[in-house]
């Protein structure tokens, strides 16, 4: 059956700012024959089209004049296993945390930090999501993908993806919107780090016991740490990160079930108030610059990231221009949260631009930080 183009489609459900907009032509399909021979059409304009996953980190600046193309590829395939590891294939329709879901529940580790994140497996090779210590790069082996220019099905291994934080080749002008991302294929594994670390010492009898319990004795003294369980969200990240990354304890259903406590309690309900999760990424600075900053500001957030460079936390930065809680018509950064910009209920994108205008503009001029934005805007 040849599938057909829908004109003026509503977007409101596929963007979770909840906006209403609309696309002038919107193509959905299920596989990647049906893709191609959608594609054939001599009418089809290939610069005028944008490829949507679950609109979780889009912001729609007005109505889309040209045509969206929604892959709803579904299917979670294995491809190969062994004792320790399996590789598995999940077509780029896929709801991510149902693909994590799947994986806590056949007891494959690697996917559990970045439970409930929303959106589709697709783009988080193209953001190359993450969270609490886990990125999509650590999982992806490789990424199928059609061409829509050569009109040709290609395969990026992890290493050709490109993956910085937030960031993948996929998001590069010759990229965007002209590849298409149709399945992911991961790795997982079948037993816990602390297993594999166990695992791999080599010792017998005794010797294996008591380095078992040795690891066991120093995991359990790491995870325990009462003093960081608090009301501010960076101390419970790095209560959660002890645990999860560390302790090696925990079921992974309860790993998933902490992710998903700590993160509804911090984030909102995209159901009840649109957002994007993080609208800004955490700027990337010099070390000189962060000790500069931490001589001024004590108290300054900072993460390690690659030798030479540190992140500043986004939200500490707002907080600090007193733009938390700023708002804009019905758009407001959130005051536990300032990185979140929320939607009331009848902000426009105008009002949502303005004020990331205002908070960039902000930052800037107190700290000389560009706040870059995590959202893509269209
Ligand atoms: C409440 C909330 C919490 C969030 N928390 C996190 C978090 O913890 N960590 C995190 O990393 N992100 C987070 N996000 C952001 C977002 O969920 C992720 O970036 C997610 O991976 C986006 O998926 P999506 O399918 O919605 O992508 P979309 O918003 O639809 O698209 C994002 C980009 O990817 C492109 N794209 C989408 N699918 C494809 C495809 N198949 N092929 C090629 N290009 C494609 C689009 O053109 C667009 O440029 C959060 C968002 C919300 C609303």
């Amino acid at each position: 059956m040849i599938k057909m183009i829908k004109h003026d489609f509503s977007l409101k459900s596929l963007n979770t700012f909840g906006l209403d907009v609309k696309a002038d032509r919107y193509f959905s399909f299920t596989n990647i024959d049906e893709l191609k021979d959608f594609i054939q059409d001599p009418k089809i304009d290939l610069n005028e089209i944008l490829i949507l996953g679950g609109g979780s980190n889009i912001l729609f600046s007005k109505n889309y004049s040209g045509l969206v193309l929604h892959p709803n590829i579904d299917f979670i395939k294995k491809i190969e296993e062994n004792d320790i590891e399996i590789f598995i294939e999940v077509g780029s329709g896929v709801n991510w945390d149902t693909f994590v879901k799947y994986c806590v529940k056949n007891r494959y580790y690697g996917t559990e930090n970045m439970s409930l994140i929303p959106g589709n497996v697709g783009a988080t090779a193209v953001q190359n999501a993450g969270a609490y210590g886990t990125e999509a790069k650590d999982l992806i082996i490789y990424v199928k993908a059609f061409d829509l220019y050569e009109n040709k099905e290609i395969i990026l291994h992890n290493s050709d993806c490109k993956f910085e934080y937030r960031n993948s080749i996929f998001k590069t002008d010759s990229y965007k919107n002209r590849v298409l991302i149709t399945s992911i294929v991961y790795k997982l594994s079948k037993i816990s780090k602390y297993q594999a670390k166990i695992n791999s010492y080599k010792g017998n009898g005794f010797k294996k016991q008591y380095f078992f319990w040795k690891e066991f004795i120093h995991h359990l003294s790491r995870s325990v740490n009462i003093k960081s369980v608090g009301k501010k969200s960076i101390l419970d990240y790095r209560f959660l990160k002890n645990l999860l990354e560390d302790s090696g304890l925990l079921s992974l259903d309860l790993k998933r079930r902490i992710v998903i406590k700590t993160r509804t309690s911090k984030l909102p309900d995209i159901e009840k108030l649109g957002n994007v999760g993080s609208f800004f990424k955490n700027p990337i600075i010099t070390i000189e610059k962060s000790e500069k900053l931490k001589r001024d500001y004590p108290n300054v957030i900072l993460f390690p990231y690659v030798e030479g460079y540190m992140k500043v936390s986004a939200a500490w930065l707002i907080d600090q221009c007193g733009l938390s809680g700023e708002r804009i018509g019905d758009a407001a950064t959130l005051k536990h949260l300032p990185l979140t910009i929320v939607n009331y209920g009848k902000a426009t994108s105008n009002d949502i631009l303005n004020l990331a205008d205002k908070v960039e503009k902000g930052v800037l001029s107190k700290f000389d930080i560009i706040l870059e934005k995590e959202v893509v805007i269209v």
